[in-house]
């Protein structure tokens, strides 16, 4: 173990400490200025942050901007108007047995918080977070993915010249770097990634009982039945499983049709992934890169399995892998018990759709479920009966960035959630309060104990 090292941590951690000790993060102004400085970075820095994208994943300006700073933005956005109201004192209801007496739920800050980071969308997946963990009063301690290592170092910049480090600061480094920050003690811990780290995130978590959010990954089913647009249906679900090059804890990870269907829909898949990516993707600017060449090679694994549609061509050296699509898979497929979190779209047939429901419920709960339907039933059945972090119908993904919408998976693909007041709640810990006057008392809830009247009993049933 490093010494040095877990001692800087240790340093890092107890800085923060001090600062909320001072009690200046409950302070409502000063977390409307740190606000306010999130806002400014994004105005002034955008270019650097496209480039930085560019140079972590081959991402172009205007999936960069879609994806991490309109959602950062508007989260922002809903942080400001509503911050006052969110702190404030949430008044409930007091049972008439307890009066007189008033009663609220009080949002107070954690302490410090620990946020992890993941490489596939490393600038939102830290900041909205991390924003929401400073509007609640919290101070943060930031760990961004190794692997994006462009847009890591420019958080460290930012942050860095923008806030005083007690508040928030970035700490840069990998796997033993992120196991030795957390042998120190946090308030709350907030983890990104997959579900491998999250076993280890969690045991150092329950070593001093912290609590924590863990927003992981997992199979994310499409299913498409009985839809009368096809076409849309179609260009919504590539858009969705190729943006990013397919690397989203949310795209649609693998396709579900009707046998009667496939062939349409096959063509279909095709000729949009032609409009979208041209038929060299390779040169399209639209078309992402793969994070490392580490990722490639798993990747390149998969193509092992069914036949290969369209695709399966990729490069070592620029990390491009280009948009695949593979059927005769089965369930027992060994691209089937992994997310795929690439470029690569199994489609697997089915003939009716309690078939489909029964092979999802047996199955590790996803982050998110697709469904493509005309049918009002079969919308009922599915979202009724499969148990998943969220849905989305006839679309995929857009559900996310709705920040009225908790995002937050169950199960296998997570625990806890975030976005808008779901993150402001996340990062605080909702005290409640009663307040009641001295001198009214009853008699009978002091001891020495009576028997009770029947008659008592039913009043304090009725009043309770
Ligand atoms: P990653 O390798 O970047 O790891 C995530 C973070 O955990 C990094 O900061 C890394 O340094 C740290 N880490 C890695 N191993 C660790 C360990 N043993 N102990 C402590 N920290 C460790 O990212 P990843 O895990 O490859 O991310 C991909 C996964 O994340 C996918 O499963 C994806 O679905 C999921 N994901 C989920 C969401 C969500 O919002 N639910 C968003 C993005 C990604």
């Amino acid at each position: 173990m490093d010494v040095d090292e877990k001692k800087r941590f240790e340093n890092i951690v107890a800085a923060k400490q001090d600062f909320f000790s001072s009690g200046r993060t409950k302070d409502l102004s000063f977390r409307k200025e740190q606000l306010g400085k999130f806002s400014v970075i994004f105005e002034k820095h955008e270019k650097e942050i496209f480039e930085a994208l560019k140079k972590d994943l081959g991402r172009c300006q205007s999936e960069t901007y879609l994806a991490e700073l309109l959602s950062t933005k508007s989260e922002l956005a809903l942080l400001c108007k509503k911050i006052t109201s969110w702190s404030a004192k949430r008044k409930v209801t007091t049972p008439m047995l307890h009066w007189p007496a008033s009663s609220y739920i009080q949002p107070e800050p954690y302490g410090v918080v620990l946020i992890i980071s993941p490489w596939n969308y490393p600038f939102s997946l830290s900041l909205i977070p991390a924003m929401a963990a400073v509007a609640a009063g919290n101070t943060v301690v930031l760990k961004p993915s190794e692997y994006s290592a462009a847009t890591t170092s420019l958080l460290v910049k930012l942050i860095g010249d923008y806030f005083d480090s007690s508040l928030i600061e970035v700490v840069d480094g990998g796997v033993d770097e992120t196991k030795l920050l957390l042998e120190s003690k946090f308030d709350y811990i907030f983890y990104t990634g997959g579900p491998a780290a999250a076993h280890s995130v969690m045991a150092a978590a329950a070593k001093n009982l912290t609590p924590l959010t863990l927003e992981l990954g997992g199979k994310s089913p499409c299913i498409l039945h009985n839809v009368s647009n096809l076409q849309s249906a179609v260009k919504r679900i590539i858009w969705g499983k190729f943006f990013n090059a397919g690397q989203t804890c949310v795209a649609p990870d693998y396709l579900l049709l009707r046998f009667s269907e496939k062939k349409l829909v096959l063509s279909m898949i095709y000729e949009t992934i032609k409009d979208f990516y041209t038929a060299s993707p390779k040169d399209s600017r639209s078309y992402s890169r793969i994070i490392n060449l580490r990722h490639l090679k798993r990747l390149s694994s998969l193509l092992q399995d069914g036949n290969i549609l369209l695709g399966g061509d990729f490069d070592e050296e620029s990390l491009y892998f280009s948009p695949t699509v593979l059927d005769g898979i089965t369930w027992d497929s060994p691209i089937m018990q992994e997310e795929v979190f690439g470029p690569l779209l199994p489609v697997i047939c089915y003939e009716n759709i309690s078939e489909v429901i029964n092979e999802l419920k047996s199955r590790p709960k996803p982050l998110a479920l697709y469904l493509f339907t005309d049918n009002d039933d079969v919308k009922n059945q599915v979202i009724g009966s499969v148990s998943s972090g969220g849905v989305c119908v006839n679309d995929t993904v857009l559900h996310l960035s709705n920040p009225f919408l908790p995002f937050g998976g169950v199960g296998n693909s997570g625990m806890g959630a975030y976005h808008g007041k779901a993150g402001f709640d996340t990062f605080s810990h909702l005290k409640s309060v009663m307040e009641r006057k001295l001198g009214f008392d009853v008699d009978f809830r002091f001891p020495p104990y009576e028997n009770m009247p029947s008659l008592l009993k039913k009043l304090l049933a009725f009043i309770g």
